[in-house]
């Protein structure tokens, strides 16, 4: 008998044990509401039955099971286990984030968790009554309507046509799609002609076409190459595909497949705003099959993708970033990681710190399914997999089409700067490449990378510089709004009229942010019409769009932005991009910064001349004879690849050596310091010279609390399992067990 079942609570707590009361049938994956200490009501996954009493005298009863089917099957279960056992979390904080927030509801009291409990949307479905399925009947019917009740004529005519073909009508018409009124429809109801019943809304399948776009020689030879590698047993396959070869029409053939054996497919973008997109150009093809899901989805809608799909039985296409890959999708079969170099697929900020992209592979043997890695410039995390025969590895070396690569340019700032050839951020190459460009009626697009280089005050007298009261870091300027922001913790204050370091000076902006080069551009080129796409002007998901749509219908000539121009736009016009400083690229201090560096210069170069014509990209420069800008302008991947790689087995990081992070908070410095000086001790002793640390990171302040920093580097091909073993032993011991153990602990596995 299984009287007891182990329960996982959204918490960072291993699973609870509770028992089964009689009569109440459960099965494991089920959704159960449980009580945890003396009030508070949870919705908790049973996670195993059986029949240990455990040893603890007062076990509480499992209160009563939620939803009429398991919310996480077998599968689902595998992989959140895998999840908390690599990412050094519980399954409780993968359920955390995994089940949408309104399906796990808790709360003080049992009226409280019914409250909040989620009830999907109904809609209205109308049918002809039985009788009037008979054509006399019908006729009958309509002919006595037609004269006496002319808007009930036109409604029962509308639902007796719905199924087109000339046939009358027997399937159910959701009411939404209906032109009459509903004062008619409750009359037709009243005199028995129809029904309407409310049911939890259908998804409609429509027929969908499938009108797949038809593949060049070099895409089907790909194709083919793909589909040779599944066949022959691999599971993940890296496809290496140069931008505008045409990576997305491969993935359509390789959906129509799956879908049209009825399985799932799950294609994963690292941004929102690509969602967007992608789903405009796969709707053309797979229409109603295809549903989005990301963060920014009101809860409800995520609820009811969630319950919806749990119920389906198969033959979805969901398109969705990181969160999309804890769906309940029970026929999984075909995963597609688009970009996948992307940083945008690791979570950093909370548990778990999963890599969707990494986690992706793994579900490829979880689900019994094919995992397709899509990039023009793969992480060498999975390009060295491929080199390795782990993952299987397909090339598109060409273009589609007649689009020729663009012709890369690399401008020497500091000559310009010796030649007096340089305007602001302009040297005089660009800006002349920027007017003939113009003047040819095309478009130009500006990359402007900010991190780390965000606008700030600084006293012209004194060089003092505003910084945030509670976060170690300086206060980033606003202009529009004449104010300073902490970016970490929210704090704003008002520009100061005087230094108040040396009481003198006055405080002017410094720094080299988007906004200061349209500004500066705006004084080269007064008659160019600029717009200018990033975190400040793109304020809402309509605000982006309308800058986009301006650029792309040609009512601004000049694009400028951060990161988020670089992916996927494909603007017709534009033959022209420039890069305004690729040196704070190269330069940032991690161990990834080349592979950044040539990954973000190749996708900005990508925009350039799209279609037709062959684009230009200038890369302004100090350093012109860096090995990267080199590969950049010889479109090289492989000879970035080499390099890095080679350098990256010399310093042990990854893909040659495991990467996990610990960070230590506290509020009490000389605490904190106390605390990570006896880890360092303690690891040191077990991990020697893998142990780094403690260092404090470039923020070591962030809302009044400390921090301080450990990274172990664990070779390849030692038991990373057995390292995660020591490492957690050693910080019980050292920091949990003991008067440290008010210090914040958190794990960074595989940190990006
Ligand atoms: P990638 O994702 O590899 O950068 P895309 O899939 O966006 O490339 O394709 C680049 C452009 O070429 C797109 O405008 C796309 O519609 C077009 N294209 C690529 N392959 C085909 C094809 N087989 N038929 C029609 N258009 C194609
Ligand atoms: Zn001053
Ligand atoms: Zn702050």
């Amino acid at each position: 008998m299984n009287r007891y079942a182990d329960i996982v609570l959204p918490l960072a707590q291993p699973a609870y044990t509770y028992a089964v009361p009689d009569g109440l049938d459960i099965r494991e994956g089920d959704a159960v509401a449980v009580q945890l200490g003396f009030r508070r009501i949870y919705t908790g996954i049973v996670w195993r039955m059986h029949d240990q009493r455990p040893d603890f005298p007062h076990i509480k009863p499992i209160l009563r099971r939620l939803y009429g089917h398991p919310l996480v099957d077998a599968r689902q279960r595998a992989l959140w286990e895998w999840m908390a056992g690599y990412y050094m979390c519980t399954e409780g904080e993968v359920m955390r984030f995994a089940l949408p927030q309104l399906i796990k509801p808790s709360g003080d009291t049992e009226e409280e968790l019914l409250q909040r409990a989620y009830s999907p949307r109904t809609e209205a479905y109308v049918a002809l009554a039985p009788d009037l399925l008979h054509e006399d009947c019908l006729h009958e019917t309509m002919e006595r309507l037609e004269r006496r009740a002319p808007r009930q004529y036109a409604a029962l005519l509308e639902i007796a046509t719905a199924d087109g073909d000339n046939r009358i009508a027997t399937s159910e018409v959701p009411r939404r799609l209906l032109a009459a009124d509903s004062a008619t429809l409750t009359a037709l109801r009243k005199k028995g002609f129809i029904s309407i019943a409310h049911r939890e809304r259908n998804v409609e399948r429509g027929t969908a076409r499938f009108q797949l776009p038809i593949l060049s020689a070099a895409q089907r030879q790909c194709l083919d190459r793909i589909r040779k590698c599944f066949n022959e047993g691999s599971r993940t396959l890296l496809l290496h595909g140069i931008t505008g070869s045409g990576k997305t029409e491969i993935y359509m053939h390789l959906m129509v497949e799956t879908l049209a054996q009825e399985n799932d497919v799950l294609l994963l973008v690292p941004e929102i705003a690509m969602t967007t997109q992608l789903i405009a150009r796969l709707e053309r093809i797979f229409g109603s099959r295809v549903t989005a899901y990301h963060s920014k989805l009101p809860l409800a809608r995520r609820a009811e993708s969630y319950l919806r799909l749990s119920r389906c039985t198969g033959g979805e296409l969901v398109v969705g970033t990181r969160s999309a890959l804890f769906l309940p999708l029970r026929k999984l079969r075909l995963i597609v990681v688009d970009e996948e170099h992307d940083a945008g697929y690791k979570q950093s900020d909370s548990q778990p710190r999963y890599n969707a992209r990494d986690t992706a592979a793994v579900m490829a043997r979880i689900y019994d399914a094919h995992t397709v890695l899509g990039s023009a410039t793969p992480s060498l995390e999975s390009y060295a997999n491929a080199l390795s025969g782990k993952y299987a590895l397909a090339t598109l070396a060409e273009r589609y089409g007649d689009a020729r690569l663009p012709h890369v340019i690399v401008s020497d700032t500091l000559r310009a700067v010796r030649r007096n050839e340089r305007t602001a951020h302009f040297n005089a190459l660009l800006l002349e490449h920027i007017e003939q460009a113009l003047a040819r009626g095309e478009q130009v697009m500006l990359f402007q990378n900010r991190r780390g280089f965000a606008p700030y005050v600084k006293c012209r007298n004194c060089g003092w510089t505003p910084r945030c009261p509670h976060c170690n870091v300086t206060l980033v300027y606003h202009k529009r709004e004449e104010r300073l922001q902490c970016h970490y913790c929210g704090h704003t204050e008002s520009v100061p009229e005087h230094c108040p370091s040396c009481g003198a000076g006055k405080l002017l902006p410094a720094g080299f942010g988007t906004e200061k080069v349209e500004e500066e551009l705006a004084k080269c080129l007064p008659q160019a019409r600029i717009e200018r796409l990033d975190r400040d002007t793109a304020t809402s998901e309509r605000a982006c769009n309308e800058i986009i749509s301006r650029f792309e219908n040609g009512q601004s000539d000049i694009l400028i932005g951060t990161q988020m121009i670089t992916k996927g736009f494909d603007f017709a016009r534009v033959s022209l991009v420039g890069i305004l400083n690729a040196d704070n690229l190269l330069l940032s201090p991690d161990f990834r910064a080349a592979e950044r560096a040539f990954q973000l210069m190749m996708q900005v170069a990508g925009r350039a001349g799209r279609r037709d014509a062959a684009g230009e990209v200038i890369i302004q420069t100090g350093e012109p004879d860096h090995p990267v800008i080199r590969q950049v302008a010889a479109g090289d991947y492989e000879a970035m690849a080499r390099t890095q790689l080679s350098e990256r087995r010399l310093f042990s990081y990854p893909p040659y050596a495991r990467l996990i992070r610990l960070t230590l908070r506290h509020r009490d410095r000389e605490f904190l310091y106390e605390a990570s000086a006896a880890l360092a001790k303690a690891l040191r002793g077990r991990f020697g010279r893998r142990a780094m640390g403690p260092v404090a990171p470039s923020v070591d302040r962030v809302r009044e609390t400390y921090i301080t920093e450990f990274l172990l580097k664990i070779e390849t091909g030692a038991s990373a399992a057995h390292a995660r073993q020591v490492l957690r032993e050693t910080v019980r011991t050292t920091l949990n067990d003991t008067a440290f153990k008010s210090v914040i602990l958190s794990y960074d596995v595989d940190p990006q």
